[in-house]
């Protein structure tokens, strides 16, 4: 089977996950492709194949040489966004693509002037959508890549590698892709998700993440008799949000610069509450904001009384590379993999979590390599044939790499 028949199949699963849902995995529809999963790489030869109550999909492709080397793990997600219907997907793929609009479905237009990215695929082959649901690229096309790459190192026994797992998993795209994933079972030095964007996309830093609920307690006096007694909570809720940097915003920062983000505003007389996020890369500004916080609390209580102000502040997550830094060789081994494959990579952080900083915060280290998906969640979605075999390719030079490493 070639790369992009065993990509068309996957797509073919209906593997949507839903949000506030009770069960692991959130749908049980994407048992069905677990299942199948399951099977195809059991039918490949592959070793320890094994599914999991939760839907998580294991199995090990064995070394094929005698000594020590560390044994690494490429993971993907089959789920597909809750944003867009998955049902049904009716994939075309578009040969030798001439750089022009194209026409998904009559009047459904992917247009380079609204999605330039096209323009970087003129003459490859472009699996594209008939513009009625996403494409599932992200991350069916992680899942074609691994698998087919395992299956070429399986038949060219020529190319020396240690034991390599491979892991696939449900609910990523609700952020819950890491919650059930067995790291121990797993038994990885480190691994790669590989659920990243275009051709070269390399992603191993992220944001540290924190939410702060900030409750106000005012006091409601008739306004005609209010002087000196009221504390309208309405206005010290406007007060607190002037007292964060108004230029330090989701609308005003970009690459490494950090926010605060209000999510909203409840408030009458008597109560209100904000709700924010707080994000950074660097830990110590990360700090810094979470204690501005509290300074601001402090301020709004030295003026309207002890217990008038007060914040609620909580650690989501943290960025990936406090837990990379110390083993950069797991970042130096995919740069001179995508180097030996004519790759030109794109190192950029993630102005978001991801599923890789979970994993790593739990033991495993774990960058995201791109699998060549464009124009995520939606009708638009496309991947070209050329940049899942580069993908592919990446992978399999990882393994050889660090078959060597220790050397
Ligand atoms: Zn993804």
């Amino acid at each position: 089977m070639d790369i992009v028949e065993r990509f068309l199949n996957y797509v073919s699963f209906d593997t949507q996950s839903a949000e506030d849902s009770q069960t692991v995995p959130s749908t049980a529809k994407q048992l069905d492709f677990a299942k199948y999963l399951r099977d195809e790489l059991k039918d490949e030869g592959f070793d320890d194949v094994e599914m999991d109550d939760n839907g998580y999909v294991y199995a090990t492709l064995k070394s094929n040489i005698k000594k020590e080397v560390p044994t690494i793990g490429f993971i993907s997600h089959y789920d597909t966004s809750p944003d867009c219907s998955g049902k049904d997907v009716k994939p075309r793929i578009v040969k030798n693509y001439d750089g022009k609009d194209i026409e998904l479905s009559p009047g459904i237009i992917s247009s380079t002037k609204k999605f330039p990215e096209l323009l970087q695929h003129v003459g490859e082959d472009l699996i594209v959508t008939d513009g009625h649901t996403l494409l599932g690229a992200d991350d069916k096309a992680g899942i074609a890549e691994i698998v087919q790459a395992m299956c070429w190192l399986r038949d060219h026994k020529e190319i020396p590698h240690g034991d390599i797992r491979m892991g696939f998993n449900p609910d990523e795209e609700i952020g819950m892709g890491a919650h059930h994933f067995d790291v121990e079972k797993f038994g990885c030095e480190w691994a790669y998700t590989m659920d990243g964007g275009d051709l070269g996309d390399l992603e191993f830093e992220n944001f540290n993440a924190a939410s702060a609920k900030i409750n106000i307690k005012g006091v409601s006096v008739h306004p005609g008799y209010a002087k000196g007694k009221m504390i309208n909570a309405n206005r010290l809720a406007a007060e607190f949000a002037a007292m964060l940097p108004a230029d330090e915003t989701p609308e005003t920062t970009e690459g490494y610069e950090g926010f605060y983000h209000l999510l909203g505003i409840e408030s009458n007389i008597e109560n209100a509450k904000l709700s924010y996020i707080i994000r950074d890369h660097d830990r110590d500004k990360f700090e810094e904001r979470k204690a501005f916080i509290e300074k601001c609390v402090v301020e709004m209580n030295k003026k309207y009384g002890e217990g008038t102000v007060t914040a609620d502040v909580k650690d989501q997550y943290y960025n990936m590379k406090e837990m990379i830094d110390p083993k950069m060789h797991v970042i130096d081994i995919v740069l001179k993999a995508m180097q030996d494959s004519g790759v030109p990579p794109k190192v950029e952080p993630i102005r978001g979590g991801t599923d890789g900083a979970q994993l790593s915060f739990k033991g495993l280290p774990c960058p995201n390599i791109f699998a060549g998906g464009v124009n995520f969640h939606g009708p638009y979605e496309f991947i070209s044939v050329q940049v899942m075999e580069k993908a592919m390719q990446v992978i399999v030079k990882i393994c050889e790499i660090t078959a060597e490493y220790n050397d």
